[in-house]
């Protein structure tokens, strides 16, 4: 909330307030973003600086980072990764882990939780994906995959159960 003076047309003042003002971004463009990064201590909990959508970091749908956290979120990245896991996934998305859901220690494992998970004829996707060790233990709902290779489209039917 802000609050100002202002005088009035007829020469009284008054005060006020208002709990939205017009976020500007450090560049000095309008800011419809706010920063994401978790602050603990803050009311809201996260850093809440107002940014544009160019200087925006976006870590994950729906996600912005200010420039002095996209900073500190690649050095956490860089040192957070896990190791190669297997992940399977749904067909209406990427790159998430609300789309895959589980991991597993080898490729076959991936495959035969997909087969009991989705039903004949349907597509799925698995992929080796190196993730954020810290984020999957908090309670963020998206975790990014920092490093993916071996992406592979499936279709739940006997060639994916045979190979
Ligand atoms: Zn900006
Ligand atoms: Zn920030």
């Amino acid at each position: 909330m802000t609050c100002e003076h202002v005088t009035l047309p007829g020469g009284g003042r008054a005060i006020v307030c208002s709990s939205r003002r017009r976020a500007r971004c450090a560049c000095g463009r309008p800011a419809p973003l706010l920063c994401d990064w978790k602050v603990p201590g803050k009311r809201s909990g996260a850093c809440d600086k107002p940014i544009c959508a160019g200087c925006s970091t976006k870590p994950a749908p729906d996600k912005d980072l200010c420039p002095e956290h996209a900073q500190a979120y690649q050095q956490w990245k860089d040192e957070r990764m896990t190791p190669w896991q297997w992940w399977w996934g749904h067909d209406d998305g990427f790159d998430t882990c609300e789309v895959y859901i589980c991991y597993f220690p080898t490729r076959d494992a991936a495959i035969a939780a997909a087969l009991h998970e989705t039903q004949p004829g349907d597509r799925f996707h698995v992929i080796e994906a190196r993730s954020s060790e810290s984020l999957k233990h908090d309670q963020a709902d998206v975790i990014p995959f920092l490093r993916t290779r071996n992406h592979e489209i499936l279709t739940n039917g006997p060639q994916a159960a045979s190979t």
